[in-house]
């Protein structure tokens, strides 16, 4: 099948080709078709499939056949769990739009950055606009933006979304758009929740589901380094070094880790940046930038941070961490692998972590094959770090600091085996598993009523 096949406009053809894709992908052989007609979507699919292509064409098209006169309402809306996702959104509807003649107007907005330029653009008019909910619904209070000429809607990555906490966002946002419209939702996994969503939103919806749910791309080899938790850093530096991985996406459970992690690997030596929600949207884009350009070897992400960051032939993904949902581990191994290219996802996995592995491999219903014996000398490494200036574990929450870090019990360990001390009762304790990165503390939520209007605008999520 190709591109021409699917009743696209020459000038879009023009920019597919111009973006080197020859073939469809499977969604946006199925997807294409459908949105041209007007119908709404249900798609499983997840990141890296070509679906941010498989929605932007047809709007596209739809939208250019109908210019509008005089100042232009929003006549698509898509939006998108994080700033990173619609960032890269807007950059595909700007790319494969460049060339359709009228032109049409598309632009981005999220929080974390001044809502006045965002006002000021809008109110010049815009055809599609891209937008995280917290931030959109800000603009339509201070009257920016109205969303009552909406044609077509996008949910993309519905399931983050709600995972986020949007779901009451996005039925304020589904109160102001129009009853009659195309609706299409993209989710990388299927909960009840989000069949609900998608029973209330989809009329008659083409179903599409190109890869088997939950499964994780075949190119991907995937290992798991057990490991104590102690032994973590070490273990990746030697990894990075002794398979000399030009760079990794580096996955932690929380901000304070992939800060911690970030911090060690730039004591060995090895360029790193973190990127979570705790930054300021400068400082994660100039992470993402110096990944993109090769200048940062290793970028240590959290799982929220790291959604619809997109970057072309990324060969090695390590979970420092595993995720706690595990639908989460195929995400991130999701990032590499794409396009059929082959990845490698390495697991760091401590003893406390058997049971994510666990729910994991039920999951993507394989075991993920155990790397044995990864012989490196782990105290070697942790000297390293240490006389570059601080310690090299995580020392967890105040108040339960252990002391004399690290520890005398380590030594050299051969990956695989666990014999060492065990990680007891701090481990147990959890402290390294706080919330979710995309959950609100407790105290804001009982705080909730203040609401985005005091300056709130999901802070807390860090990512509207
Ligand atoms: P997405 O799943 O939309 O994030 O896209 C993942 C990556 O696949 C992006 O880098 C796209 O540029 C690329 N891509 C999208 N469609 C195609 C295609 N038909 N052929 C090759 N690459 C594609």
């Amino acid at each position: 099948m190709s591109f021409s096949e699917l009743g696209l406009a020459p000038e879009l053809l023009r920019a597919v080709e111009a973006a080197g894709y020859h073939t469809p992908s499977p969604i946006q052989a199925k997807a294409i078709p459908a949105c041209l007609e007007g119908r709404d979507v249900l798609a499983a699919a997840q990141t890296g499939t070509g679906k941010t292509a498989g929605f932007t064409l047809p709007i596209l098209q739809r939208l250019s056949r109908q210019p509008v006169d005089g100042r232009r309402p929003v006549r698509a809306l898509i939006l998108t769990p994080t700033r990173e996702l619609a960032a890269q959104v807007h950059d595909s509807v700007e790319k494969y739009g460049a060339a359709l003649s009228p032109r049409l107007e598309s632009d981005v907005v999220y929080g974390g950055v001044k809502i006045n330029p965002q006002i000021n653009r809008l109110r010049e008019g815009v055809d599609i606009l891209v937008a995280c909910p917290g931030r959109l619904l800000d603009l339509v209070s201070q009257k920016a933006v109205r969303l009552d000429q909406v044609e077509t809607l996008v949910l993309d990555e519905a399931d983050r979304m709600l995972d986020m906490g949007f779901i009451h966002d996005i039925r304020k946002i589904l109160k102001l758009v129009p009853q009659q419209r195309q609706t299409l939702l993209f989710s990388a996994t299927f909960s009840s929740e989000i069949r609900q969503l998608a029973d209330k939103l989809l009329h008659e919806p083409v179903s599409i589901d190109v890869a088997p749910r939950n499964t994780a791309a075949e190119t991907v080899e995937q290992s798991v380094y057990k490991v104590d938790k102690p032994s973590k850093t070490a273990l990746l530096v030697h990894l990075i070094r002794q398979q000399q991985l030009e760079q990794a996406l580096v996955f932690t459970a929380t901000k304070h880790m992939a800060n911690r992690v970030t911090k060690n690997l730039q004591k060995a030596g090895i360029t790193a940046a973190a990127i979570h929600g705790n930054k300021s949207q400068n400082a994660r884009t100039s992470a993402l930038n110096g990944f993109k350009s090769g200048e940062v070897r290793i970028l240590v992400a959290t799982d929220v941070a790291a959604r619809g960051i997109d970057i072309a032939h990324l060969p090695h993904v390590i979970n420092f961490e595993l995720p706690n949902v595990p639908a989460d581990y195929v995400h991130r191994i999701g990032r590499t692998g794409r396009a059929g290219a082959s990845g490698s996802a390495m697991s760091l996995v401590a003893p406390d972590e058997r049971d994510q592995l666990k729910g994991i491999e039920r999951l993507i219903g394989k075991p993920v094959p155990v790397h044995e014996s990864e012989d490196f000398d782990a105290r070697a490494v942790q000297e390293e770090l240490t006389s570059a200036g601080g310690q090299t574990e995580d020392p967890g929450p105040p108040g339960q600091q252990r002391k004399n870090r690290p520890g005398g019990g380590q030594r050299r360990q051969r990956a695989g085996d666990q014999g060492g001390r065990q990680q007891g009762n701090r481990s147990q304790g959890n402290s390294e598993q706080p919330r979710r990165e995309g959950e609100r503390p407790a105290r804001r939520r009982r705080r909730g009523g203040r609401g985005r209007s005091g300056g709130g605008n999901h802070a807390s999520s860090g990512n509207s």
